[in-house]
């Protein structure tokens, strides 16, 4: 089998939303409706530094995927289209098959169709690009929080950090934490209803400490977030304190929403979390005042946590 045949097999499909997919020099993209824009992100992701080598292709076809569709989400974005470009050591058939098959269960889930890409040999590597569809005025951006907002999270954190870390430790890992940090769920729809209940938001992929401070340095405000408040699985309840914030904090690959929204939105946001069964929790808010503040039971509490970063020293 060749590179053509590859494609052909793996990652062919007809589509029905693109005006143009695979198969030539460029896919065609048919126009948005009035009003829309797109968004535009990529992710790429790196053997040994995003996925530990020998993870199941299957769980990382799903990942891949999920990490760029995480950043529509954050936007507020409908997924559309996808590219997929795969440099690969060798030609393993079961790990393409268990690879596509992850990426197209996810694709197909939210009618996102793979218009294009580009295949080499390499080191194992994955870069996907997506495309989606946002009302002009809707996108939720980061630098457009309001002082006196709340700030909310969905789901839990640093459940993904946990499962890392004892892997790295070759300690046993939950199913529940393990699945947290190989299949995590982009939170599509809650972005979507977000566009009008939101002020600003992203996703937290490199840990709330971080991602939270890109937030307020867009917004030009600073925050209060009550480390009680912080939303955690059972499983990293029965850690001790410090442990729980440090993976909640700083342990990144959570791919949860961040936002804040005005005070007088909480009864439609504790609606809409019952809703999409998402947990939506209140942690803190936003001030003027510049600079993050954590707080535990009243008092303020000194963290140097930061968040995840390539090129730190
Ligand atoms: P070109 O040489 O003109 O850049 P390629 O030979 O790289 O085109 O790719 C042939 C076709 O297959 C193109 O339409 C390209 O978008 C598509 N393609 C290549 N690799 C992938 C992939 N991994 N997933 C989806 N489409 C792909
Ligand atoms: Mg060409």
């Amino acid at each position: 089998m060749g590179e053509f045949d590859l494609i052909a097999r793996y990652f062919l499909r007809p589509c029905h939303d693109a005006a143009l997919g695979v198969g030539d020099d460029c896919a065609l993209l048919g126009s948005l409706a009035e009003g829309m824009q797109w968004a535009v992100s990529t992710d790429m992701l790196v053997a040994g530094r995003h996925f530990l080598p020998h993870v199941d292709p299957q769980a990382l076809g799903h990942k891949a995927l999920a990490v760029n569709l995480s950043d529509l989400a954050a936007m507020g974005a409908r997924p559309r289209a996808l590219t997929l470009a795969l440099a690969l050591p060798d030609l393993d058939e079961s790990w393409l098959a268990g690879f596509a098959e992850g990426l197209w269960a996810l694709a197909n889930q939210h009618g996102c169709e793979l218009i294009g890409g580009d295949t080499t040999r390499g080191p194992l590597n994955i870069c996907i690009t997506v495309f989606g569809e946002v009302p002009a005025q809707l996108a939720l951006r980061r630098s457009t929080a309001k002082a006196g907002d709340d700030v909310w999270v969905s789901g839990t954190l640093g459940d993904a950090a946990w499962a890392l870390a004892q892997l790295q430790a070759s300690r046993p890992v939950s199913a529940d934490a393990r699945a947290r940090l190989e299949r995590p769920t982009p939170r599509i729809e809650l972005g979507l209803r977000l566009r009008t209940l939101a002020h600003a938001c992203m996703d937290v992929s490199d840990g709330l400490a971080g991602d939270l401070r890109h937030i307020l340095k867009a917004s030009q405000l600073g925050a209060t977030v009550n480390l009680d408040a912080l939303p955690l699985s059972d499983e990293l309840l029965a850690l001790p304190l410090e442990e729980q914030w440090k993976l909640a904090l700083s342990g990144g690959d959570d791919y949860e929403l961040l936002l804040t929204a005005p005070v007088h939105h909480r009864s439609a946001l504790a609606a809409l979390a019952e809703e999409l069964n998402t947990p939506l929790t209140r942690i803190g808010s936003m001030s003027a005042e510049q600079g993050l503040r954590w707080l535990s039971a009243g008092q303020a509490v000194t963290l140097s946590l930061r968040g995840y970063d390539h090129f730190s020293p």
